[in-house]
């Protein structure tokens, strides 16, 4: 008897497992057209005295478990999301990241693609998918229309047919330029003149920024760094069973340029390609890149796009219209079959961690896609992940390349660091050094643009010395205590303790021991009052002035198009811009990213520093970077402005294995929130009993389980949050977190007013 396995779509952890159908000799579709079962297709099923959906996750002979029957699959609600692949890789995720199995089935769908059940007047009814297809009329000219010849009079028809001779046009175009046309087409259409036909139309194709597709460059000769990374790749294609290659290049060593000829080589094979940018570099620029080279075969998946868009998307990449899929972390989901390369440009970014259920780390499952599919990843980055790194060095399959030059052959721009509190101290109290002031003046003139990094992470407040640069750190956990207003006190979040905030500096005794932080719309009006006398554009990019569709590309072009001209922004400035002009790349305050309480600290802030000083001297004018911070002999500062990630490392490593985390160790991180305080301490205390029982009941002495603290945002929006960490050692005979604790919490009974999710290998701890 053939048996469906379903995952029902419904978001309740008791609810998480498939369950076991009959699959009746004939089933049908809505509309009543006989369709056969396949995996991936969502199905109408009974549950309980109801129905619901559900998506199937695997068909499979089976035997009719004794004296029980099986009910039957009702109906297929829906074309194949998924293949078996998927499939599998939803239940790999489920197990790896402890979550929902529907939430991860979900990554699958198009968002409000999938049909849903709703109570209506009692009963539960299906009501069909939120985004659909939609169709354009066209007109099309038949050939009878050679030899009509319409009367003086009718203008419109002389108009219409005129238009029609360049090719097909919608009717709403014509609309638009000759008002009502209706009765003019049925006219010729009775004459067969022209025909109406419906047309699918695609949302989401087109409307490609012309400002960035004229600055597209051809396809250049390689640079021997570039022909070695391609040798790489081309020899990791040769394998069976999944390889990974690191490409470790420099900014402006021409990345994109070898992502672009891998996947030109894998496309001539017959095979597909995805490509994953971070959200905030999938630049109107970005993607001119690959629409230059692969013309319509392109899909792009990202987040600023409407749902229908992405529906449409969605739809020309399952169909084979799209071969090359440009997106954001989610599209690694995308349904393109046949799949030979998965890139992962800018690996180290944080954002390739998803934040709500289920947490994944794209780099692991996209490791685990290529491996089931014999596929290669490509990760590329000027600096690599700590965890990328690693794999390297212990996976035969993980191989690194380096790309150690510019492709324009040019060194990379020189770094200077300027020490603010020395500024501070001699009565510059602007947030523009000297330094960075005579740069600015000496560019502009010049003609040159230029980058300003406000590095901003909103929340955390930490107190800093403007002095001498001090920032109170706990020195247990070795990360900055967190400042908080409500009884002017600072906070570790790592292991809880917290001391009354110092009036004046511990260290030198300064009374400008002070908050930190500054908005960009103050720098901003510092900036144009510094340049009031100087032609000068200035674009100002953060989460204000980029909020609506549209705004990053206008912004970015106006950048493009001005003489002199200034870039001013957040992190989203950091990355995938590519201006020749870029000659001075300003970053006025280093330190907030250094000083988050979080352990990978060091690392984003060497990461952004790096990134963000390759966005100058990439084409034949040369490039100089100055760095702002208070802490100017900071490792991470000092390493990112001489380039030199093994001095960055050697430090970093040597901590984190005192301190135990990353790569030495694994982490699971588990949040509890709530509204009531009280009930989530409780729920912290009980979690922390379990999850050590659940470690010492399986023999494992090695684990360190720490009790729930407070999180950094330890109160947002009336809820309250708390978090317990688990420290896996590499060294640990059971290695594996999930294995380990999804029985524990596949077993829990839900809290009704304490939400506990769990984060396996987190990438914020805040
Ligand atoms: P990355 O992604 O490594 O930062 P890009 O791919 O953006 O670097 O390339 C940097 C610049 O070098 C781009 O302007 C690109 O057009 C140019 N470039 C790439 N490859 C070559 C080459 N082989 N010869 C000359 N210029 C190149
Ligand atoms: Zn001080
Ligand atoms: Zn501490």
């Amino acid at each position: 008897m053939k048996c469906a396995q379903v995952i029902l779509d419904i978001q309740t952890q008791a609810l998480d497992q498939a369950f076991t159908y009959r699959v009746p000799e004939h089933l049908t579709d809505p509309v009543g057209n006989p369709v056969e079962l396949e995996v991936g297709a969502s199905v109408l099923v009974p549950f309980g005295n109801r129905d619901a959906i559900g998506f199937v996750m695997a068909i499979d002979e089976g035997e009719e478990p004794s004296g029980r029957r099986l009910k039957p699959v009702k109906q297929v609600v829906s074309a194949p999301f998924f293949n078996q692949i998927g499939a599998d890789c939803a239940q790999f995720m489920a197990a790896r990241y402890i979550a929902p199995l529907s939430s991860c089935v979900r990554l699958f769908t198009p968002p409000g693609g999938v049909p849903k059940m709703k109570l209506i007047d009692g009963r539960w009814q299906v009501l069909s998918a939120v985004s659909h297809e939609v169709d354009d009329r066209w007109v099309v000219r038949e050939p009878a229309a050679a030899n009509f010849v319409p009367r003086k009079s009718a203008v419109k028809q002389i108009a219409v047919l005129e238009a029609l001779e360049q090719g097909d046009l919608k009717v709403a175009d014509l609309t638009a330029e000759y008002g009502n046309v209706s009765s003019t087409l049925k006219s010729l259409e009775s004459k067969g003149v022209v025909r109406i036909e419906e047309r699918r139309r695609y949302r989401g194709v087109g409307g490609e920024s012309a400002v960035f597709a004229a600055r597209v460059k051809p396809a250049h000769d390689l640079t021997p760094d570039q022909q070695h990374a391609l040798d790489a790749i081309r020899e990791s294609r040769a394998h069976t069973g999944g390889r990974a290659v690191v490409v470790d290049g420099v900014t402006g060593s021409g990345k994109t340029e070898v992502y672009l000829q891998a996947i030109a080589a894998e496309l001539e094979q017959g095979r597909n390609a995805i490509v994953l940018v971070p959200e905030i570099s999938l630049t109107p620029q970005t993607l001119a890149r690959f629409r230059g080279r692969f013309g319509d075969t392109v899909a792009v998946l990202h987040s600023r796009m409407t749902a229908g868009e992405r529906f449409d998307q969605w739809e020309l990449i399952r169909t084979g219209v799209a071969r090359v899929v440009v997106g954001a972390r989610s599209a690694l989901f995308a349904p393109l079959p046949n799949v030979g390369l998965i890139v992962i440009d800018e690996e180290h970014e944080g954002s390739y961690k998803q934040d709500q259920a289920p947490r994944y780390v794209t780099r692991d499952v996209a490791w685990w896609m290529v491996c089931r599919a014999d596929a290669s990843l490509v990760l590329g980055s000027a600096t690599p992940s700590i965890e990328a790194l690693a794999l390297c060095e212990q996976d035969p399959r993980w191989v690194r390349v380096e790309m150690p030059n510019r492709a324009n052959g040019q060194p990379l721009p020189p770094v200077r660091v300027v020490n603010m509190g020395g500024e501070f101290g001699r009565g510059n109290r602007s947030m523009f050094s000297k330094a960075l002031q005579k740069a600015l003046f000496e560019e502009m003139d010049a003609g040159h643009k230029a980058v300003l990094l406000l590095n901003q992470r909103g929340f955390a407040q930490f107190l800093l010395c403007r002095d001498c640069g001090f920032v109170p750190i706990c020195d247990l956990c070795s990360t900055s205590l967190t400042y908080h207003e409500r009884g002017h006190r600072i906070v570790c979040h790592h292991c809880g303790h917290e001391w009354r905030a110092p009036a004046t500096c511990p260290k030198c005794g300064s009374p400008y021991l002070k908050r930190f932080g500054a908005g960009t719309q103050r720098v901003e009006d510092e900036l144009r009052s510094l340049l009031s006398d100087r032609d000068v554009t200035i674009v100002r990019m953060d989460a204000d002035t980029a909020s609506k569709k549209g705004d990053h590309q206008r912004l970015l072009e106006e950048f493009a198009q001005a003489d002199a001209g200034v870039l001013l922004g957040t992190q989203m400035i950091a990355k995938g811009l590519d201006f020749d002009e870029v000659t001075l790349v300003g970053v006025i305050n280093a330190d907030t990213m250094l000083k988050l309480p979080d352990f990978r600290a060091g690392e984003r802030t060497f990461d952004l520093l790096s990134q963000v000083a390759g966005r100058c001297g990439r084409g034949a004018l040369p490039g100089r970077v100055i760095v702002q911070t208070y802490s100017p002999d900071d490792v991470a500062i000092r390493a990112a402005a001489t380039y030199d990630r093994k001095r960055f490392l050697d430090h970093e490593l040597k901590l984190r294995q005192g301190l135990g985390y990353p790569p030495f160790v694994r982490l699971v991180n588990v949040l509890v929130w709530g509204r009531d305080k009280l009930e989530v301490e409780e729920q912290g205390r009980q979690l922390f009993q379990g999850l050590s029982e659940q470690i010492r009941a399986q023999g494992i002495r090695d684990w360190t389980v720490f009790p729930a603290t407070p999180c950094v945002l330890d109160r947002l929006k009336g809820v309250w949050r708390y978090h317990l960490l688990v420290k896996v050692p590499n060294s640990s005979v059971a290695s594996d977190p999930s294995e380990v604790l999804l029985p524990y919490f596949r077993a829990r009974k839900p809290h009704q007013g304490v939400n506990v999710a769990v984060d396996v290998d987190p990438v914020s701890l805040l």
